[in-house]
């Protein structure tokens, strides 16, 4: 297989395909600056709504030919990671200026990697110590400075498995809903309803803007886009379009990152016990990217183990490797990311969920193009 450059590959099936795009955002970086400029004088309701997880792929099929929605592509970030994408949608900053470089990473002053999706972080406060991500002017902190209701609604994110959009949303008023991981996980129609339903209520105060976090990743994970996906999206669009008819009313629909069928692998490099005496803290990355970060006198034979762990079906790259393909600017302390990279191809990877069906984390066309919808 070929592994793709984003900054090269991505950007031409831009050029070439999205004409929408080009005057609009074009990576997740650009989404604060565009929502911020395209509001206008008479706005005095905004809604956001962000479907955690769903492809590009599959908002074109869904309501790509609604004649309301502008729909772009819109290159995530790499990893194609929750944390890594979400952070960099609030910020407007690329991984490269906000540190986020996976769901977990190595921090050097703190000598190990930590998991940015344990939620026992945050409830210690831990999250916060380890300074994630410098910049907290975010889209939602737009709207408070501004004197507006700044609403975060949907499961809880950090409950959803992510600490970091806690770290954005602690910013406005949130009214998450209460239920089981099973209940969070199982049913997105419901989800969809009940949140918006929400939203309605909050949007009837003028300068009222809503972040509606709907996360299908979870659902997706195990089920892929199935009918539930497609009826909770197609009767979001149809409850922006109809918030959008309203004078003053802006709406917009976004995704962090796609997702893509794996084969199931029963191993998981987590896990891999030969290559962890190797390493002197656990790996971090995020799905289908790997960061390894063995001890010094380590790193032939930790290179040799992944190699063989992963066959064919991923790449191991140096970490200047790895920073030379998939990011443009220098980085905010590159050796977060680990010495070794393990970058997942097409097929089966022993990544963060081997045995899902459905994961995202790596370079496929189809986890790197979310999507970014406006109604108009
Ligand atoms: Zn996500």
């Amino acid at each position: 297989m070929k592994f793709v450059s984003t900054s090269d590959e991505l950007w031409r099936f831009f050029q070439a395909d999205a004409q929408s795009a080009l005057a609009g955002p074009q990576t997740l970086a650009d989404i604060r600056s565009y929502i911020l400029a395209s509001e206008g004088m008479s706005t005095t309701r905004c809604v956001l709504i962000g479907l955690d997880g769903l492809s590009h792929r599959h908002a074109e099929r869904l309501f790509g030919a609604h004649k309301r929605v502008r729909l772009s592509p819109m290159l995530s970030t790499v990893p194609t990671t929750s944390s890594t994408a979400w952070t960099t949608i609030m910020t407007g900053a690329p991984p490269s200026r906000h540190g986020v470089y996976g769901a977990a990473q190595y921090m050097p002053a703190q000598k190990t990697s930590v998991f940015f999706f344990d939620t026992r972080l945050r409830a210690a406060g831990i999250v916060d110590r380890y300074d994630i991500s410098p910049a907290r002017e975010t889209i939602i902190s737009d709207w408070v400075q501004r004197g507006w209701d700044a609403h975060c609604l949907g499961f809880p994110a950090e409950l959803d498995g992510n600490a970091l959009i806690g770290l954005w949303t602690d910013q406005a008023q949130c009214r998450w809903l209460s239920g089981s991981p099973e209940e969070r996980f199982s049913n997105p129609v419901k989800l969809a309803r009940e949140v918006l339903e929400q939203a309605g209520e909050l949007l009837e105060s003028s300068h009222s803007f809503v972040f509606a976090y709907l996360n299908v990743d979870w659902y997706i994970h195990d089920h892929g886009v199935d009918v539930a996906v497609d009826q909770a999206v197609r009767e979001s669009v149809e409850w922006a379009a109809r918030f959008a008819n309203r004078s003053g009313a802006k709406a917009f629909l976004i995704s962090d990152h796609g997702m893509r069928h794996q084969p199931p692998s029963e191993h998981s490099l987590l896990t891999d016990e030969a290559l962890l005496d190797l390493c002197r803290c656990p790996v971090g990355g995020g799905g289908r990217i790997i960061y390894v970060y063995p001890k010094g006198s380590q790193i032939d034979a930790a290179r040799a183990r992944l190699v063989a762990a992963v066959g064919a079906d991923g790449i191991v790259m140096t970490r200047k490797e790895f920073i030379d393909a998939y990011h443009a600017s220098p980085l905010l302390e590159p050796e977060r990311i680990g010495e070794l990279v393990v970058v997942s191809g097409d097929g089966r990877f022993p990544g963060a969920m081997p045995d899902s069906p459905f994961e995202h984390g790596g370079v496929s066309r189809e986890e790197m193009l979310a999507f970014f919808a406006e109604l108009v």
